[in-house]
């Protein structure tokens, strides 16, 4: 059972958002306290699990007692930190990085559903996702990675990929 007065007073935290992935939560969090991955790994006694994680490499899944110890750092509950995994008997696809533009305008977050095998496109705006950058075709980085929300070769904002997503027929 980990005490409120166990949770580091040092760090900043930041709330997650809807459907955030946990690579995205974590790279923002890093930055937030200029953490490395291996920093943040060692300070949640996890050793190198935060570098697979933010690659979406959850085999085995994490433990009850590893996602314990990651909420103590970074100030939220374990089972809020669950929402940013999938959900067990899911499939992932660590690559290629998916997005859709539109959801991201909403809310400029990498989400977790993208990753799934079975998500073919955005249910929500009835759009394909994207798997590279519709400009220049450069592949996405791991969301950890997401510092300005746009292109790393191009500078295509995410925000207006979305004109050139197409439309997903389902
Ligand atoms: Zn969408
Ligand atoms: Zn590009």
């Amino acid at each position: 059972m980990i005490e409120a007065e166990d949770i580091k007073p040092w760090l900043f935290r930041i709330e997650p958002f809807d459907g955030e992935s946990l690579s995205h939560f974590l790279g923002r969090f890093r930055r937030a306290n200029d953490l490395t991955p291996s920093g943040l790994g060692k300070a949640a006694g996890l050793g190198g699990a935060i570098t697979r994680w933010e690659k979406f490499r959850f085999n085995p899944p994490p433990s009850h007692q590893q996602l314990e110890n990651l909420a103590a750092v970074v100030g939220i509950d374990a089972d809020r930190l669950v929402l940013m995994l999938p959900p067990a008997g899911v499939g992932m696809k660590m690559e290629p990085i998916r997005l859709c533009g539109a959801c991201y305008a909403e809310s400029p977050c990498h989400r977790i559903e993208w990753q799934f095998k079975e998500t073919q496109g955005c249910n929500r705006h009835l759009l394909r996702l994207l798997s590279e950058c519709p400009n220049c075709g450069a592949r996405f980085k791991v969301p950890a990675l997401w510092v300005d929300g746009w292109c790393h070769r191009c500078f295509t904002p995410f925000v207006e990929i979305v004109k050139l997503q197409k439309v997903f027929v389902n």
